[in-house]
Protein backbone atom coordinates (compact mmCIF):
# COMPACT_ATOMS: atom_id res chain seq x y z
CA UNK A 1 0.00 0.00 0.00
CA UNK A 2 1.06 3.87 -0.44
CA UNK A 3 2.59 5.36 2.44
CA UNK A 4 -0.59 7.31 3.60
CA UNK A 5 1.37 10.60 3.92
CA UNK A 6 1.93 10.87 0.56
CA UNK A 7 -1.95 10.52 -0.52
CA UNK A 8 -3.71 13.69 -0.87
CA UNK A 9 -7.37 14.93 0.58
CA UNK A 10 -9.52 13.33 -2.18
CA UNK A 11 -8.09 9.69 -2.06
CA UNK A 12 -7.73 9.69 2.10
CA UNK A 13 -11.09 11.03 2.26
CA UNK A 14 -12.33 8.24 0.25
CA UNK A 15 -10.40 5.69 2.26
CA UNK A 16 -11.66 7.31 5.57
CA UNK A 17 -14.92 7.36 4.58
CA UNK A 18 -14.97 3.29 3.31
CA UNK A 19 -13.08 2.60 6.85
CA UNK A 20 -10.16 1.75 4.94
CA UNK A 21 -7.85 3.51 6.92
CA UNK A 22 -7.96 5.77 9.99
CA UNK A 23 -7.32 9.69 11.08
CA UNK A 24 -4.54 8.18 13.57
CA UNK A 25 -3.10 6.37 10.80
CA UNK A 26 -2.89 9.00 8.35
CA UNK A 27 -1.60 11.55 11.03
CA UNK A 28 1.14 9.44 12.26
CA UNK A 29 1.93 8.87 9.02
CA UNK A 30 2.63 12.82 8.38
CA UNK A 31 4.02 12.80 12.38
CA UNK A 32 6.57 9.99 11.25
CA UNK A 33 7.53 12.11 7.95
CA UNK A 34 8.03 15.76 10.23
CA UNK A 35 10.15 13.54 12.68
CA UNK A 36 12.14 12.27 9.55
CA UNK A 37 12.33 15.71 7.61
CA UNK A 38 13.90 18.24 10.24
CA UNK A 39 16.29 18.56 7.19
CA UNK A 40 13.43 20.73 5.45
CA UNK A 41 12.69 23.43 8.10
CA UNK A 42 9.37 23.66 7.27
CA UNK A 43 7.08 22.60 10.26
CA UNK A 44 8.34 25.32 13.20
CA UNK A 45 5.77 24.35 15.85
CA UNK A 46 5.06 20.39 15.36
CA UNK A 47 1.19 19.79 17.62
CA UNK A 48 1.82 15.69 17.98
CA UNK A 49 -0.70 16.26 20.73
CA UNK A 50 -3.35 18.29 19.18
CA UNK A 51 -3.06 16.27 15.90
CA UNK A 52 -3.89 13.01 17.78
CA UNK A 53 -6.33 14.76 19.64
CA UNK A 54 -8.40 15.56 16.51
CA UNK A 55 -7.38 12.57 14.62
CA UNK A 56 -8.90 10.56 17.52
CA UNK A 57 -12.05 12.72 17.63
CA UNK A 58 -12.31 12.62 13.23
CA UNK A 59 -12.33 8.75 13.86
CA UNK A 60 -15.20 8.58 16.23
CA UNK A 61 -17.36 10.99 13.98
CA UNK A 62 -17.01 9.46 10.90
CA UNK A 63 -17.80 5.91 12.70
CA UNK A 64 -20.57 7.56 13.74
CA UNK A 65 -21.51 8.42 9.71
CA UNK A 66 -20.67 12.05 10.64
CA UNK A 67 -17.34 12.71 7.97
CA UNK A 68 -17.51 16.72 7.06
CA UNK A 69 -15.52 17.60 3.50
CA UNK A 70 -11.98 17.44 5.79
CA UNK A 71 -12.50 15.00 8.46
CA UNK A 72 -10.07 13.43 9.44
CA UNK A 73 -7.03 15.18 7.29
CA UNK A 74 -3.51 16.13 8.63
CA UNK A 75 -2.98 19.75 7.42
CA UNK A 76 -0.26 22.13 8.16
CA UNK A 77 -1.00 25.70 8.92
CA UNK A 78 1.59 28.88 8.05
CA UNK A 79 3.16 30.68 10.78
CA UNK A 80 0.84 33.58 9.66
CA UNK A 81 -2.67 32.05 11.20
CA UNK A 82 -3.46 32.99 14.21
CA UNK A 83 -3.76 29.47 16.39
CA UNK A 84 -5.11 29.31 20.18
CA UNK A 85 -2.71 28.27 22.42
CA UNK A 86 -0.20 27.60 20.01
CA UNK A 87 2.64 29.73 18.95
CA UNK A 88 1.96 32.18 16.21
CA UNK A 89 4.85 34.06 15.08
CA UNK A 90 4.77 35.06 11.17
CA UNK A 91 8.32 33.89 11.75
CA UNK A 92 9.18 37.05 12.97
CA UNK A 93 11.34 37.69 16.27
CA UNK A 94 9.43 40.00 17.59
CA UNK A 95 6.49 37.74 18.31
CA UNK A 96 8.51 35.46 19.38
CA UNK A 97 6.56 32.90 22.60
CA UNK A 98 3.31 34.74 21.18
CA UNK A 99 0.30 31.91 22.10
CA UNK A 100 -2.70 33.70 20.93
CA UNK A 101 -5.91 33.82 23.02
CA UNK A 102 -7.93 32.92 19.63
CA UNK A 103 -8.15 31.09 16.73
CA UNK A 104 -8.48 32.47 13.58
CA UNK A 105 -11.46 31.68 11.09
CA UNK A 106 -9.95 30.05 8.09
CA UNK A 107 -8.22 27.90 10.48
CA UNK A 108 -10.83 27.43 13.11
CA UNK A 109 -13.24 26.96 9.91
CA UNK A 110 -10.55 24.17 8.82
CA UNK A 111 -11.22 22.37 12.42
CA UNK A 112 -15.00 22.63 12.32
CA UNK A 113 -14.61 20.23 8.93
CA UNK A 114 -12.91 18.04 11.07
CA UNK A 115 -9.04 18.89 9.89
CA UNK A 116 -6.43 17.58 11.90
CA UNK A 117 -3.81 20.69 12.74
CA UNK A 118 0.22 18.62 12.54
CA UNK A 119 1.84 22.19 13.36
CA UNK A 120 2.79 25.61 11.71
CA UNK A 121 4.95 25.70 8.76
CA UNK A 122 8.11 28.12 8.53
CA UNK A 123 7.55 31.40 6.16
CA UNK A 124 9.21 34.76 5.47
CA UNK A 125 9.08 37.03 8.01
CA UNK A 126 5.85 39.06 8.44
CA UNK A 127 4.86 37.33 4.40
CA UNK A 128 7.71 39.42 3.04
CA UNK A 129 9.81 37.64 0.92
CA UNK A 130 9.75 35.01 -2.18
CA UNK A 131 12.78 32.80 -1.19
CA UNK A 132 11.65 32.08 2.64
CA UNK A 133 15.17 33.62 3.79
CA UNK A 134 13.63 36.40 5.80
CA UNK A 135 12.51 33.86 8.47
CA UNK A 136 13.91 34.03 12.00
CA UNK A 137 13.55 30.19 11.91
CA UNK A 138 16.19 30.31 8.97
CA UNK A 139 15.31 29.50 5.66
CA UNK A 140 13.31 26.33 4.31
CA UNK A 141 14.88 23.88 1.95
CA UNK A 142 12.99 22.96 -1.01
CA UNK A 143 13.11 18.93 -1.61
CA UNK A 144 13.93 19.59 -4.92
CA UNK A 145 17.22 19.59 -6.22
CA UNK A 146 18.74 20.68 -10.04
CA UNK A 147 19.58 17.06 -12.04
CA UNK A 148 23.11 15.92 -10.24
CA UNK A 149 23.71 19.22 -8.55
CA UNK A 150 22.94 19.11 -3.91
CA UNK A 151 22.79 22.62 -3.64
CA UNK A 152 20.04 23.51 -1.56
CA UNK A 153 17.18 25.50 -3.73
CA UNK A 154 14.51 27.73 -2.34
CA UNK A 155 11.05 26.60 -1.89
CA UNK A 156 9.82 30.40 -3.00
CA UNK A 157 7.83 32.41 -0.46
CA UNK A 158 6.13 33.49 1.42
CA UNK A 159 4.45 30.59 1.63
CA UNK A 160 8.15 28.19 1.68
CA UNK A 161 7.05 26.06 4.76
CA UNK A 162 3.58 25.01 3.33
CA UNK A 163 4.94 24.51 -0.52
CA UNK A 164 7.92 22.26 1.46
CA UNK A 165 5.58 20.11 3.57
CA UNK A 166 2.77 19.30 0.68
CA UNK A 167 5.73 18.72 -1.83
CA UNK A 168 7.72 16.52 0.24
CA UNK A 169 4.31 14.47 1.87
CA UNK A 170 4.71 15.94 5.40
CA UNK A 171 0.72 16.69 5.26
CA UNK A 172 -1.52 16.27 2.86
CA UNK A 173 -2.52 19.80 2.04
CA UNK A 174 -1.29 23.44 3.72
CA UNK A 175 -2.55 26.56 3.93
CA UNK A 176 -0.77 29.59 2.82
CA UNK A 177 -1.75 33.25 2.72
CA UNK A 178 -0.93 35.46 -0.92
CA UNK A 179 -0.88 38.91 -0.78
CA UNK A 180 1.16 39.36 -3.85
CA UNK A 181 2.10 35.68 -4.94
CA UNK A 182 2.97 33.89 -1.80
CA UNK A 183 0.78 31.10 -2.98
CA UNK A 184 1.34 30.96 -6.45
CA UNK A 185 4.96 31.29 -6.55
CA UNK A 186 6.31 28.94 -3.94
CA UNK A 187 3.18 26.63 -4.93
CA UNK A 188 5.02 26.64 -8.90
CA UNK A 189 8.43 26.31 -7.09
CA UNK A 190 7.98 23.18 -5.87
CA UNK A 191 5.67 21.23 -7.96
CA UNK A 192 2.41 21.80 -6.43
CA UNK A 193 -1.47 23.50 -6.79
CA UNK A 194 -2.13 27.08 -4.90
CA UNK A 195 -4.94 28.88 -5.58
CA UNK A 196 -5.43 32.71 -4.27
CA UNK A 197 -9.10 33.25 -3.98
CA UNK A 198 -10.92 36.63 -4.67
CA UNK A 199 -10.25 39.13 -2.09
CA UNK A 200 -12.81 38.65 0.14
CA UNK A 201 -13.62 34.90 -0.17
CA UNK A 202 -11.60 33.95 2.71
CA UNK A 203 -11.78 35.60 6.32
CA UNK A 204 -8.76 37.44 7.10
CA UNK A 205 -9.52 37.71 10.77
CA UNK A 206 -7.08 36.04 12.83
CA UNK A 207 -4.53 36.25 9.86
CA UNK A 208 -1.46 38.39 11.23
CA UNK A 209 -1.52 41.36 8.79
CA UNK A 210 1.03 42.44 6.19
CA UNK A 211 -0.85 44.38 3.34
CA UNK A 212 -4.73 44.31 4.35
CA UNK A 213 -6.11 45.21 1.06
CA UNK A 214 -4.40 42.48 -0.78
CA UNK A 215 -3.93 39.48 1.48
CA UNK A 216 -5.91 36.70 1.57
CA UNK A 217 -5.43 33.20 2.56
CA UNK A 218 -5.76 29.98 0.20
CA UNK A 219 -5.19 26.02 0.08
CA UNK A 220 -2.30 24.73 -1.32
CA UNK A 221 -2.44 20.98 -2.27
CA UNK A 222 -1.31 18.21 -4.36
CA UNK A 223 -4.14 18.49 -7.35
CA UNK A 224 -6.34 21.30 -7.71
CA UNK A 225 -9.29 18.20 -6.80
CA UNK A 226 -8.23 18.96 -3.50
CA UNK A 227 -8.10 22.35 -3.52
CA UNK A 228 -11.59 22.31 -4.53
CA UNK A 229 -12.24 20.93 -1.37
CA UNK A 230 -10.24 22.95 0.81
CA UNK A 231 -11.06 25.91 -0.87
CA UNK A 232 -14.27 25.03 -0.27
CA UNK A 233 -14.28 24.47 3.76
CA UNK A 234 -11.92 27.62 3.82
CA UNK A 235 -14.03 30.52 2.86
CA UNK A 236 -17.25 31.78 2.99
CA UNK A 237 -18.47 35.25 4.91
CA UNK A 238 -17.03 36.24 8.16
CA UNK A 239 -19.11 38.88 10.47
CA UNK A 240 -15.59 39.54 11.83
CA UNK A 241 -14.03 40.67 8.78
CA UNK A 242 -15.69 43.75 7.18
CA UNK A 243 -14.12 42.61 3.95
CA UNK A 244 -15.61 39.00 3.59
CA UNK A 245 -18.07 39.27 0.98
CA UNK A 246 -21.17 38.15 2.09
CA UNK A 247 -21.88 35.38 -0.61
CA UNK A 248 -22.46 32.30 -1.20
CA UNK A 249 -20.17 29.34 -0.85
CA UNK A 250 -20.46 26.99 -4.03
CA UNK A 251 -19.75 23.55 -4.30
CA UNK A 252 -16.14 23.83 -6.37
CA UNK A 253 -16.29 20.10 -6.27
CA UNK A 254 -18.99 19.56 -8.19
CA UNK A 255 -18.00 22.26 -10.56
CA UNK A 256 -14.83 20.32 -11.85
CA UNK A 257 -15.88 18.31 -14.71
CA UNK A 258 -13.17 18.93 -17.18
CA UNK A 259 -15.04 20.34 -19.60
CA UNK A 260 -13.91 23.94 -20.90
CA UNK A 261 -15.29 23.66 -24.47
CA UNK A 262 -16.03 27.02 -25.96
CA UNK A 263 -14.37 28.87 -22.86
CA UNK A 264 -12.27 31.95 -23.72
CA UNK A 265 -8.79 31.99 -22.67
CA UNK A 266 -6.91 35.37 -22.93
CA UNK A 267 -3.12 35.52 -23.63
CA UNK A 268 -1.70 39.11 -22.25
CA UNK A 269 1.04 40.16 -24.63
CA UNK A 270 2.74 42.54 -22.03
CA UNK A 271 3.60 39.26 -19.89
CA UNK A 272 5.64 38.34 -22.65
CA UNK A 273 8.78 39.69 -20.78
CA UNK A 274 12.15 40.66 -22.56
CA UNK A 275 15.15 38.08 -20.95
CA UNK A 276 12.21 35.64 -19.60
CA UNK A 277 14.05 31.72 -20.03
CA UNK A 278 12.96 30.06 -23.59
CA UNK A 279 11.44 27.35 -21.28
CA UNK A 280 9.16 29.64 -19.70
CA UNK A 281 7.89 30.79 -23.03
CA UNK A 282 7.52 27.21 -24.37
CA UNK A 283 5.87 25.98 -21.18
CA UNK A 284 3.54 28.82 -21.73
CA UNK A 285 3.19 28.00 -25.12
CA UNK A 286 2.63 24.25 -24.51
CA UNK A 287 -0.17 24.78 -21.84
CA UNK A 288 -1.70 27.01 -24.48
CA UNK A 289 -1.74 24.39 -26.90
CA UNK A 290 -3.32 21.96 -24.52
CA UNK A 291 -6.25 24.48 -23.44
CA UNK A 292 -7.22 24.81 -27.20
CA UNK A 293 -6.65 21.13 -27.91
CA UNK A 294 -9.32 20.71 -24.99
CA UNK A 295 -11.57 22.75 -26.65
CA UNK A 296 -11.06 26.68 -25.30
CA UNK A 297 -10.78 29.16 -27.95
CA UNK A 298 -7.49 30.92 -27.25
CA UNK A 299 -7.76 34.61 -27.57
CA UNK A 300 -4.65 37.37 -27.77
CA UNK A 301 -5.41 40.17 -25.38
CA UNK A 302 -3.57 42.99 -23.73
CA UNK A 303 -3.42 44.25 -20.16
CA UNK A 304 -1.53 47.90 -21.01
CA UNK A 305 -1.02 48.60 -17.44
CA UNK A 306 1.21 45.30 -15.98
CA UNK A 307 4.45 47.22 -16.42
CA UNK A 308 3.58 49.07 -13.23
CA UNK A 309 2.10 46.55 -11.11
CA UNK A 310 5.14 45.47 -9.23
CA UNK A 311 5.92 49.44 -9.04
CA UNK A 312 2.63 50.00 -7.45
CA UNK A 313 2.83 46.71 -5.30
CA UNK A 314 6.45 47.79 -3.53
CA UNK A 315 4.48 51.38 -2.40
CA UNK A 316 0.78 49.32 -1.61
CA UNK A 317 2.16 46.81 0.03
CA UNK A 318 4.85 49.03 2.10
CA UNK A 319 2.61 51.30 3.21
CA UNK A 320 -0.01 49.40 4.77
CA UNK A 321 3.11 46.60 6.16
CA UNK A 322 4.42 50.04 8.10
CA UNK A 323 0.78 50.97 9.49
CA UNK A 324 0.26 47.49 10.67
CA UNK A 325 3.41 46.61 11.77
CA UNK A 326 3.05 49.78 14.28
CA UNK A 327 1.42 47.64 16.98
CA UNK A 328 4.93 45.70 17.69
CA UNK A 329 6.39 48.38 20.19
CA UNK A 330 7.42 45.93 23.00
CA UNK A 331 4.41 46.88 25.19
CA UNK A 332 1.56 44.38 24.23
CA UNK A 333 3.34 41.19 22.86
CA UNK A 334 6.45 39.11 22.13
CA UNK A 335 9.55 40.58 22.37
CA UNK A 336 11.03 43.73 24.36
CA UNK A 337 14.61 44.68 24.53
CA UNK A 338 16.32 44.86 27.83
CA UNK A 339 16.60 48.66 28.78
CA UNK A 340 19.78 50.12 30.37
CA UNK A 341 19.42 52.68 33.09
CA UNK A 342 17.61 55.80 31.98
CA UNK A 343 15.79 54.67 28.80
CA UNK A 344 12.36 55.98 28.46
CA UNK A 345 9.50 54.53 25.98
CA UNK A 346 11.05 55.95 22.71
CA UNK A 347 14.45 53.72 23.77
CA UNK A 348 12.22 50.80 24.60
CA UNK A 349 10.59 51.44 20.64
CA UNK A 350 13.39 51.72 18.90
CA UNK A 351 15.65 48.85 20.81
CA UNK A 352 12.47 46.76 20.38
CA UNK A 353 11.74 46.88 16.89
CA UNK A 354 15.11 47.74 16.51
CA UNK A 355 16.51 43.68 17.78
CA UNK A 356 12.94 42.14 16.73
CA UNK A 357 12.51 42.74 12.91
CA UNK A 358 14.96 41.71 10.52
CA UNK A 359 16.09 43.87 7.37
CA UNK A 360 13.50 43.07 4.87
CA UNK A 361 11.10 43.99 7.43
CA UNK A 362 12.84 47.35 8.51
CA UNK A 363 13.60 47.98 4.84
CA UNK A 364 9.72 47.67 4.33
CA UNK A 365 8.73 49.86 7.14
CA UNK A 366 11.14 52.32 5.97
CA UNK A 367 9.36 52.69 2.59
CA UNK A 368 6.20 52.52 4.03
CA UNK A 369 6.60 55.26 6.60
CA UNK A 370 8.53 57.04 3.79
CA UNK A 371 5.84 56.93 0.92
CA UNK A 372 2.93 58.07 3.44
CA UNK A 373 4.87 60.91 4.55
CA UNK A 374 3.23 64.18 4.17
CA UNK A 375 5.95 65.10 1.51
CA UNK A 376 5.12 62.39 -0.70
CA UNK A 377 1.64 60.75 -0.19
CA UNK A 378 0.42 62.54 -3.47
CA UNK A 379 3.65 61.32 -5.47
CA UNK A 380 3.87 57.91 -4.68
CA UNK A 381 1.09 56.38 -2.59
CA UNK A 382 -1.98 58.40 -4.11
CA UNK A 383 -0.42 57.81 -7.39
CA UNK A 384 -0.10 53.77 -6.73
CA UNK A 385 -3.54 53.63 -6.02
CA UNK A 386 -4.65 54.89 -8.85
CA UNK A 387 -1.97 52.47 -10.94
CA UNK A 388 -4.00 50.39 -8.87
CA UNK A 389 -7.32 51.31 -10.61
CA UNK A 390 -6.04 51.41 -14.09
CA UNK A 391 -4.67 47.83 -13.54
CA UNK A 392 -7.85 46.66 -12.00
CA UNK A 393 -9.84 48.42 -14.91
CA UNK A 394 -7.52 46.62 -17.69
CA UNK A 395 -8.92 43.15 -16.27
CA UNK A 396 -12.25 44.28 -16.39
CA UNK A 397 -12.02 45.01 -19.68
CA UNK A 398 -11.11 42.18 -21.23
CA UNK A 399 -13.52 40.17 -18.79
CA UNK A 400 -15.95 42.59 -20.56
CA UNK A 401 -14.96 41.19 -23.60
CA UNK A 402 -15.91 38.06 -22.80
CA UNK A 403 -13.15 36.44 -21.50
CA UNK A 404 -13.56 33.20 -18.82
CA UNK A 405 -9.52 32.92 -17.57
CA UNK A 406 -5.94 34.54 -18.06
CA UNK A 407 -2.68 31.69 -18.94
CA UNK A 408 -0.08 33.32 -17.51
CA UNK A 409 3.60 31.69 -16.71
CA UNK A 410 3.22 31.49 -12.78
CA UNK A 411 7.04 32.84 -12.32
CA UNK A 412 9.86 33.82 -14.47
CA UNK A 413 12.13 31.10 -13.09
CA UNK A 414 11.98 27.78 -11.86
CA UNK A 415 13.29 27.56 -8.35
CA UNK A 416 17.04 29.37 -7.49
CA UNK A 417 19.62 28.07 -5.05
CA UNK A 418 19.36 29.38 -1.61
CA UNK A 419 21.66 32.37 -0.89
CA UNK A 420 21.86 33.20 -4.57
CA UNK A 421 19.95 36.13 -4.32
CA UNK A 422 20.76 37.51 -0.91
CA UNK A 423 23.76 39.80 -2.03
CA UNK A 424 21.42 41.34 -5.00
CA UNK A 425 19.59 44.69 -5.48
CA UNK A 426 16.25 43.89 -4.04
CA UNK A 427 14.99 44.49 -7.19
CA UNK A 428 15.89 41.49 -8.17
CA UNK A 429 14.18 39.36 -5.79
CA UNK A 430 11.04 41.68 -5.84
CA UNK A 431 10.89 40.53 -9.72
CA UNK A 432 9.75 36.73 -8.83
CA UNK A 433 6.19 38.46 -8.33
CA UNK A 434 5.96 39.89 -11.42
CA UNK A 435 3.55 37.81 -13.12
CA UNK A 436 1.19 37.43 -9.95
CA UNK A 437 1.14 40.65 -8.30
CA UNK A 438 -1.15 42.35 -10.84
CA UNK A 439 -3.61 39.64 -9.04
CA UNK A 440 -3.45 41.05 -6.12
CA UNK A 441 -4.00 44.41 -7.02
CA UNK A 442 -7.05 43.75 -9.05
CA UNK A 443 -8.40 41.52 -6.13
CA UNK A 444 -9.11 38.73 -8.38
CA UNK A 445 -8.78 34.98 -8.05
CA UNK A 446 -5.39 33.08 -9.74
CA UNK A 447 -4.47 29.40 -9.49
CA UNK A 448 -1.03 27.71 -9.92
CA UNK A 449 -0.73 24.36 -11.87
CA UNK A 450 2.58 22.59 -11.95
CA UNK A 451 2.77 22.19 -15.84
CA UNK A 452 6.56 20.75 -16.54
CA UNK A 453 9.80 20.56 -15.76
CA UNK A 454 12.97 22.79 -16.69
CA UNK A 455 16.18 21.33 -18.18
CA UNK A 456 17.06 20.81 -14.71
CA UNK A 457 14.18 18.89 -13.49
CA UNK A 458 13.38 21.45 -11.81
CA UNK A 459 9.03 21.71 -11.80
CA UNK A 460 7.22 25.15 -13.31
CA UNK A 461 4.11 25.80 -13.00
CA UNK A 462 1.27 27.84 -15.05
CA UNK A 463 -1.28 30.36 -14.02
CA UNK A 464 -4.95 30.85 -14.69
CA UNK A 465 -6.30 34.12 -13.46
CA UNK A 466 -10.05 34.09 -13.17
CA UNK A 467 -13.04 36.29 -12.66
CA UNK A 468 -14.46 37.67 -9.91
CA UNK A 469 -16.04 35.04 -7.76
CA UNK A 470 -15.68 32.55 -10.05
CA UNK A 471 -13.11 30.41 -8.50
CA UNK A 472 -15.40 27.32 -8.96
CA UNK A 473 -14.92 27.83 -12.85
CA UNK A 474 -11.15 28.93 -12.35
CA UNK A 475 -10.64 25.63 -10.72
CA UNK A 476 -12.20 23.99 -13.51
CA UNK A 477 -10.22 25.28 -16.18
CA UNK A 478 -6.99 24.34 -13.86
CA UNK A 479 -8.53 21.02 -13.97
CA UNK A 480 -8.79 20.74 -17.10
CA UNK A 481 -5.01 21.96 -17.74
CA UNK A 482 -3.68 19.89 -14.69
CA UNK A 483 -4.98 16.51 -16.95
CA UNK A 484 -3.27 17.85 -19.89
CA UNK A 485 -0.35 18.71 -18.73
CA UNK A 486 -0.40 15.02 -16.75
CA UNK A 487 2.32 16.46 -14.18
CA UNK A 488 3.81 13.57 -11.97
CA UNK A 489 6.65 14.51 -11.22
CA UNK A 490 7.98 14.43 -7.69
CA UNK A 491 10.84 15.56 -5.96
CA UNK A 492 13.52 12.71 -4.97
CA UNK A 493 13.69 11.55 -1.19
CA UNK A 494 17.59 12.57 -0.05
CA UNK A 495 16.54 14.20 3.34
N1 LIG B 1 7.08 38.36 -2.47
C1 LIG B 1 6.12 39.39 -2.27
C2 LIG B 1 6.58 40.31 -1.16
O1 LIG B 1 7.63 40.11 -0.69
C3 LIG B 1 4.77 38.80 -1.97
C4 LIG B 1 4.65 38.26 -0.60
C5 LIG B 1 3.32 37.71 -0.29
O2 LIG B 1 2.52 37.42 -1.18
N2 LIG B 1 3.05 37.59 0.98
O3 LIG B 1 5.92 41.20 -0.76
Amino acid sequence: MTELNTLGLAEARDLLRKGETTSVELTEACLKAIEDAGALNAFVHKTPEIAMERAQAADTRIKAGDAPAMCGLPVGIKDLFCTKGVESQAASAILEGFKPEYESTVSQQLADAGAVMLGKLNMDEFAMGSSNETSTYGNVVNPWRRGNDDAPLTPGGSSGGSASAVAADLCLAAIGTDTGGSIRQPAAFTGITGIKPTYGRCSRWGIIAFASSLDQAGPMTKSVHDAAIMLEAMCGHDPKDSTSADLAVPDFEAMLTGDIKGKKIGIPREYRMEGMPAEIEQLWADGTEMLKAAGAEIVDISLPHTKYALPAYYVIAPAEASSNLARYDGVRYGHRAQLAQGDGITEMYEKTRAEGFGHEVQRRVMIGTYVLSAGFYDAYYNRARRVRTLIKKDFEDVFAQGIDAILTPATPSAAFGLGEMTDADPVQMYLNDVFTVTVNLAGLPGISVPAGLDKQGLPLGLQLIGRPWEEGDLLNTAYALEAAAGFVAKAGKWW
